[in-house]
């Protein structure tokens, strides 16, 4: 801490976007502090844990792989199915507890302090020339922190945001997985089922994670049947059941996926990232590869506004740096999904007849990159004009 306990940074949530930023902080020598609400870093897990290699580039963690793929198998409705082999890896399933756990640490390691069991309630002050005031309870009781900037990396329910006056995500996806032991089939092929009685307005998934262990999920658009009675019917779905006859649960998670991100991620000295901010891929529901990629636009540019001194300072520079790194993949995505959202069962299994060309699966195979699915959307489209008829008017006046 600074002279006049002070801390240059307080971070909420030691999550993956949480411990980037502040590693990132603590490494350009300022004094950070990172508030974790649960005892334990990493846990519980609400992730399926599938990722591109490229968030080692933030997490330089490769260790925590458990699984590399290459293989996928898109099943509609009527059990039509396509199935995609690539020459080289696609993903890859990490351990997620273990990969929050090196994150966490190696923020230590550069610098920052870690405070378990602690939960941030609220941000005051922060639009003022004075540092911010943190709110914070412990099983020690409550206290006040000052910091000059604060980081809200404290997930889809952000008390920072909240208490900041910065809108949430405006639409959150509740999502429901359970982890299985004794799986039947290939390793190395993750298995996609969309369907208005599977997974309404998203889809399920069924993701080895290696040694016959495999995570199926699903989100869906909230209605009146809750996620967990949809993954109560995956689990006697006939079209897995040649993969998971003999297979037994270990344990289920839940949680929500924010599939639109906030209007605005900077508020004085506040700062939004990950999940509070809604940087999750609207296509995928992946949210590892885009809170850390803005992790890093979050420190440096709080560094920068901090190194500059002055009573007023500015975050803006994240705001526009994320949004220039990822907004334009994050707009594509949510417009293609929102259009998706409506299409029928029927439509579906078209759309799977249509792709189910030798021409188009070779494309998708070669040219599918989980994290920017929109080039291959693009890409699909010009080969396949005749899939604009599933996608809205945006999409249609791209082309
Ligand atoms: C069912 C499901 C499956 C998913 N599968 C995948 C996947 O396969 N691949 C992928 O890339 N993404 C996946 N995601 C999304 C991914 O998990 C998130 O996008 C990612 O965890 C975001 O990281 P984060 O650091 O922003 O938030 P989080 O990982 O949610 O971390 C936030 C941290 O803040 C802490 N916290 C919360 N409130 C407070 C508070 N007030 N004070 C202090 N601490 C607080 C929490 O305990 C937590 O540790 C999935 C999500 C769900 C729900």
């Amino acid at each position: 801490m600074t002279g006049g306990g002070v801390w240059d940074a307080v971070v909420a949530g030691a999550g993956p976007a949480g411990s980037v930023a502040a590693r990132e902080l603590a490494r350009r020598g300022h004094s950070v502090l990172v508030l974790e609400e649960h005892h334990e870093v990493g846990r519980p897990v609400q992730c399926a844990g599938l990722v591109t290699r490229r968030v080692f580039d933030a997490v330089p963690a490769p260790e925590c792989v458990q699984n590399s793929l290459t293989g996928g198998e898109l099943l509609a409705p009527t059990g039509r199915s396509i199935t995609l082999r690539a020459p080289v890896e696609k993903a890859v399933v990490i351990d997620r507890a273990r990969f929050d756990r090196r994150a966490a640490e190696m923020a230590i390691d550069a610098g920052a302090r870690l405070e378990l069991g602690t939960r941030v309630i609220g941000v005051s002050g922060h639009e003022g020339g004075e540092p911010a005031v943190v709110e914070v309870s412990s099983r020690g009781g409550r206290r006040s922190l000052r910091a000059r900037v604060v980081v809200g990396a404290d997930g889809v329910q952000s008390s920072v945001g909240r208490s900041a006056g910065l809108q949430p995500p405006g639409e959150l996806l509740p999502g429901f997985e359970a982890g299985l032991c004794g799986v039947e089939g290939p390793g190395d092929t993750v298995r996609i089922l969309v369907g208005r009685e599977v997974a309404p307005g998203f889809f399920a998934w069924l993701i080895p994670s290696g040694e016959g262990r495999a995570v199926l999920g699903l989100c869906c658009e909230p209605g009146p049947v809750p996620a967990r009675e949809y993954l109560g019917r995956l689990l006697g779905n006939p079209l897995l059941s040649p993969y998971i006859r003999r297979a037994r649960v270990t344990g289920y998670c839940c949680g929500s996926v924010p599939v639109s991100p906030v209007r605005r991620s900077v508020s004085g000295r506040v700062a939004l990232l990950g999940d509070a901010a809604g940087q999750v891929k609207p296509i995928s529901g992946g949210g590892v590869f885009t809170a850390t990629r803005c992790a890093l636009a979050c420190a440096g540019a709080a560094s920068a506004a901090i190194g500059a001194g002055g009573r007023r300072l500015s975050l803006d520079a994240y705001e526009r740096g994320w949004r220039a790194e990822l907004g334009r993949e994050l707009r594509f995505g949510r417009r293609l999904r929102r259009a998706f959202v409506n299409v029928t069962d029927r439509q579906m299994d078209e759309l799977v007849r249509m792709l189910d060309r030798p021409a188009l699966l070779a494309l998708i195979s070669a040219r599918g990159d989980l994290d920017f699915p929109s080039k291959l959307a693009k890409l699909l489209f010009r080969q396949a004009p005749g899939l604009l008829k599933f996608s809205g008017a945006f999409i249609k006046s791209l082309f």
